[in-house]
């Protein structure tokens, strides 16, 4: 019998989960809100492939982005899309960072990330990146630059070629779980399905209370805010160059990245914003902004990170603090060189009671409903990995 199974979510985890259930003989519909897929974390990131150096070894995002990349890979070969290694340095620019260093390169060995080489000699890290500053770096050559929401726009070709329903402008407002099935409710439809998988990102809360889940953990959005370097200045960055990254915080830090269309970027920083898809300091809602100072989480958040919370907005209001910490690792860098703000990213962070950042991707059910209720950076690279782990765990044997 055929599964008709719902995907809320036209971002790159759900068309991949999509394309995948749809292969394999579902009827599958992918309910998206907005009229385009790909237009809030998927399509407004920094466009890199992960290959692992950061995660926590044998966490969910260690696993999958490894998988994930080998296979973000062979689609863009499949699909004749651009996929471009041009190698990632994280850069420890004075002692206090390389036991932070350290660490990494050894997440990164235990993680296997292909043909990672630790540099301590500055000559070597000059002959990679001939403008950067540093002492010790870790080098991953396999690091790779794509366009995602092209990856996502080819994948839900695939969905479509199998059959498959892409309904875009549908917002899902109600999913009710009744007796043998699931309604999937949006203004404008109102249709049943044996199941539904719920790849929401910044909406996965709203769409796990609607179906009864647990409301923890929430979704904190945090903006990423980006630099554009003018065309003259790219030539200073080869690859992209990445700092060592804060351990007690879960996002990279201000990085730069040759994307796949060769210019070059500087960011994400990590400011809170101030709506779920609030993009700049004027997208405001106060639902939002009121749902998160009131949660319990928000009073030992603020207590334990206020001082970076300080630092990143400072930097994301003053280009002069911006540009110092992006010169820090490029010193010949010029203020001048950050041509213009490029569009920002807003990351769901998914956020307990406790006020603690879940740093692992997270899944939820809830009879014939699951909630894909954490999947931050690195989702992206991830993503068709984690369609894979989501139908071998938690759809049953008709999935496959
Ligand atoms: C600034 C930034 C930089 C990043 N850099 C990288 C990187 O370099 N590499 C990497 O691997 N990852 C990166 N990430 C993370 C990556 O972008 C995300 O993890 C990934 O895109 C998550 O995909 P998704 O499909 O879960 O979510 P999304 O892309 O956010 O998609 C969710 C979709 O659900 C839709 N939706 C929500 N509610 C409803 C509803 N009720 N009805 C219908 N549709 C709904 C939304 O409109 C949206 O299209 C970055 C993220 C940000 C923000």
């Amino acid at each position: 019998m055929t599964v008709r199974t719902a995907v809320i979510g036209g971002g790159i985890v759900g068309v991949a989960l999509a394309r995948l259930l749809s292969g394999r003989g579902d009827d599958v519909t992918v309910f998206e809100k907005e009229a385009r897929l790909a237009q809030h974390q998927t399509g407004r990131n920094s466009g890199v492939v992960h290959a692992g150096l950061y995660y926590a070894p044998g966490s969910l995002k260690a696993t999958l982005c490894a998988a994930g990349r080998v296979k973000i890979r062979e689609l863009c070969e499949e699909k004749g899309l651009p996929y471009r290694e041009v190698g990632k340095l994280v850069v420890a620019v004075d002692e206090t960072e390389l036991g932070a260093l350290a660490e990494i390169e050894r997440r990164s060995i235990a993680n296997g990330v292909p043909d990672l080489v630790r540099i301590d000699d500055v000559s070597r890290l000059r002959e990679i990146e001939p403008h950067v500053a540093g002492i010790a770096a870790v080098h991953s050559p396999h690091t790779a630059a794509v366009d995602y929401t092209s990856i996502t726009e080819a994948m839900a070709q695939d969905v479509r070629a199998a059959g498959g329903r892409i309904l875009l402008g549908h917002e899902v407002t109600r999913v009710a779980v009744e007796r043998g099935g699931v309604r999937v409710v949006t203004r404008i439809s109102d249709e049943a399905f044996d199941r539904v998988i719920a790849c929401a990102g910044l909406q996965s809360d709203v769409l796990a209370k609607t179906v009864g889940a647990d409301p923890s953990p929430k979704i904190l959005p945090f903006r990423g805010e980006y630099w554009e370097m003018t065309p003259e200045s790219s030539r200073l960055v080869n690859g992209m160059i990445y700092p060592v990254p804060d351990p007690r915080f879960p996002f990279l830090g201000v990085h730069f990245t040759r994307g796949v269309y060769d210019s070059v970027h500087v960011g994400p920083n990590a400011v809170p914003a101030l709506a779920r898809e609030g993009y700049g300091w004027m997208q405001i809602s106060a639902k939002d902004t009121w749902e998160s100072l009131r949660w319990p989480g928000a009073g030992p958040l603020a207590k334990q990170h206020w001082r970076m919370g300080v630092d990143e907005i400072s930097g994301s209001l003053l280009k002069p603090l911006y540009y110092r910490k992006a010169r820090r690792f490029v010193p010949e860098l010029k203020m001048s060189d950050l041509s213009h703000k490029g569009a920002a990213g807003v990351r769901a962070q998914a956020w307990g009671r406790g006020g603690e950042l879940l740093d692992d991707f997270a899944v939820d059910q809830v009879g014939p409903v699951t909630v894909l209720r954490n999947a931050p950076s690195p989702a992206a690279t991830s993503s068709i990995a984690i369609a894979e782990y989501i139908a071998e765990h938690y759809l049953g044997p008709a999935a496959r």
